[in-house]
């Protein structure tokens, strides 16, 4: 029986890991990526792809709408997988740089436009894109099939996003000192197009 993943392994194997042996050998003894990119799950996304890196070079974190949580007090209930994965890349391997990568068409964003940013009973995802719950009210209710609209909105939450990384103190702390850079951009995933955001 076919397996695409496996028949893709194969070929991985025979081609890009027999040729890059050494550079991946190198690269195993060291975990010393250049940036954290906080990008969402959309398979669209293709981060090696669009940046043209190799492996070892970006430290991606991937969730839901690229979303960064504002720090929290680690008693309360949840479990902090963002919080955490930036923790480590920041505390400890001491990672120079943050993107965070919106991207046009997210779904996370359109689900949080059309529930008007209200919280749907049993639902994850409406609970965690709660965390730019004000992002709803800048979609027009009337232009709802105009990508412009939901550009708007993804570029909002990206903007907020950047401003709940400064609430960690280790964040802010070195991005106040200039140890650590911090950029927001999004990507248009029909043309390719990437646009910087501020916060
Ligand atoms: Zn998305």
């Amino acid at each position: 029986m076919k397996d695409k993943l496996l028949d893709g392994y194969e070929r991985f194997k025979q081609g890009y890991l027999a040729e890059n042996r050494d550079r991946i050998h190198t690269m195993a003894e060291t975990h010393t990526p250049s940036c954290i990119l906080i990008t969402c799950c959309d398979a669209r996304l293709e981060p090696s792809l669009i940046f043209d890196t190799d492996p070892g070079e970006l430290f991606v974190i991937r969730n839901v709408a690229n979303l960064v949580p504002p720090c929290e007090d680690e008693e309360k209930p949840g479990f902090h997988g963002t919080s955490a994965a930036l923790q480590f890349a920041v505390t400890v391997l001491e990672v120079p740089e943050i993107i965070v990568l919106g991207h046009s068409r997210c779904g996370g964003i359109r689900s949080l436009v059309l529930d008007r940013g209200e919280l749907q009973p049993g639902s994850f995802i409406s609970r965690w894109m709660s965390i730019v719950a004000p992002v709803a009210d800048l979609a027009d209710g009337d232009k709802l099939d105009d990508p412009e609209t939901f550009h708007r909105c993804e570029k909002a939450a990206i903007g907020y996003s950047l401003e709940n990384l400064m609430s960690y103190p280790w964040i802010a702390e070195r991005a106040r000192d200039g140890r650590l850079k911090i950029r927001g951009w999004h990507y248009n995933i029909y043309d390719g197009e990437l646009e910087q955001v501020s916060q």
